[in-house]
């Protein structure tokens, strides 16, 4: 039984006051709460159990090493992985696309070459790939949505031609909440040949992830987002693709010799992990996850599916506020502006004034933005701890803001 008072109450910072109100945080998009056990968990690394990983023979590095490589099989199972190898750990997404955009990427591709994106993508999943067309010449292929924010993967798969190398695309739309249906994209992709990474910052944190049943090549998680620690992270890379890969970072770990003339790496997944890492960050990561797996993704999901359907219905009551995003099995992320009235910056103020925390601004989706025909929109983007009587507040808000500035 999915009892979000009881839930609440593990997250201690969902007790404060923001403005002299209960806060009330919709900017679970951008980075979420964490939980007392996360919390506990890295008090009890940095108190009790720290060293470093990976080095040490003594009793504290063996411990934590444990600890640490303990994560990895977490995660190997959170995302349904066929071995916990195919996970390398990172400090989250940005630095999980930017290894495949150098390590990966960079090595096999030429001028000409094509890497299809969708223009719903977070800016994470953009430069990397800019990165390439500017020093190598790859070509950026753009990928349109429909008015509602649904894309049709049919659409992405007419776009693969002989030039096509690479298929990057977001699980959940990061300003919209679109879901995106990257099995069959990744089915069709892998049917011609073509890697598939799926950037999904967005997604694990709201429904499972079963990365063998979508069968693509890479895919991304963050921590912050998912309840952990910020600077926790993770890519899974299936198995051929980390065989190709290049080292990104050099540093310690990732080799097994060095001498003045000649080098050789270690295993994959450490050959990916250069220097130390984020240690108790990890650590702090493996208690979210455990968190999730008892709460149950199948129970989260279903809590926020209805708070998404109930905000769905109050926002109609709002007159002028315009939702970006309306396709009907979206994830619960919202974005919206207010027809003739106040810019995005203008309204969260309204709302921070209620203690309601929204997002506004362009969401590092620049393309998307383009396409939307806006700079800015605010976004309220719901965790597993928000409640129906939070959106009412927010709701209430958004009327005053209307009144405001109507
Ligand atoms: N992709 C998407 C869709 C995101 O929403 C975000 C975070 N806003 C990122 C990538 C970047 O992730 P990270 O914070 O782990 O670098």
């Amino acid at each position: 039984m999915y009892d979000v008072n009881e839930i609440r109450r593990d997250f201690p910072i969902l007790s404060r006051e923001v403005n002299g109100r209960p806060l009330v945080y919709f900017d679970n998009g951008a980075s979420a709460q964490k939980p007392r056990a996360v919390i506990d968990a890295i008090t009890h690394s940095y108190c009790q159990e720290y060293s470093n990983v990976h080095r040490g023979l003594h009793f504290l590095s063996n411990l934590m090493t444990d600890r640490y490589e303990a994560v990895r099989g977490k995660i190997g199972r959170f995302l349904n992985a066929a071995h916990e190898n195919e996970i390398v750990m990172n400090s989250g997404t940005t630095e999980g696309i930017n290894m495949v955009a150098y390590g990966w990427a960079m090595p096999r591709m030429e001028a000409g070459d094509e890497i299809i994106l969708t223009v719903m993508e977070h800016h994470a999943n953009i430069v990397p790939w800019h990165f390439l067309r500017e020093r190598l010449g790859v070509r950026l292929v753009w990928i349109d949505i429909d008015d509602d924010g649904h894309l049709d993967p049919q659409r992405v798969l007419d776009a693969i031609t002989p030039r096509t190398r690479l298929i990057a695309v977001s699980h959940v739309s990061n300003v919209l909440g679109t879901r995106v249906d990257v099995k069959a994209i990744s089915e069709g992709a892998r049917a011609r040949g073509v890697p598939v990474l799926v950037d999904g910052s967005q997604a694990a944190m709201h429904m499972r992830v079963d990365v063998r049943d979508i069968g693509c090549d890479f895919y991304t998680i963050t921590g912050h987002k998912l309840y952990g620690p910020s600077g926790s992270g993770a890519i899974y890379c299936r198995s051929e693709r980390m065989a190709e890969m290049s080292p990104f970072l050099g540093g310690g770990i990732m080799i097994k010799e060095v001498h003045k003339d000649r080098i050789s790496w270690n295993d994959p997944p450490l050959k990916f992990e250069a220097g130390t890492p984020p240690i108790v960050q990890m650590i702090g990561l493996g208690v979210a996850i455990e968190y999730l797996d008892t709460l149950g993704m199948a129970a989260i999901e279903r809590h926020e599916t209805a708070l998404r359907d109930y905000a769905v219905s109050r926002f109609g009551d709002v007159e002028r506020l315009r939702l970006q995003g309306t396709t009907s099995d979206k994830a619960g992320i919202f974005s919206f502006t207010l027809e003739g009235a106040a810019h995005a910056h203008d309204i969260s103020t309204v709302l921070d004034k209620k203690g309601v925390a929204v997002r506004a601004g362009h969401h590092c989706a620049g393309p998307l933005m383009e396409r939307l025909g806006l700079t800015a929109t605010c976004r309220a983007s719901f965790g597993l701890y928000n409640t129906m009587d939070e959106i009412d507040v927010m709701i209430e808000a958004l009327e005053l803001a209307q009144d405001l500035f109507g």
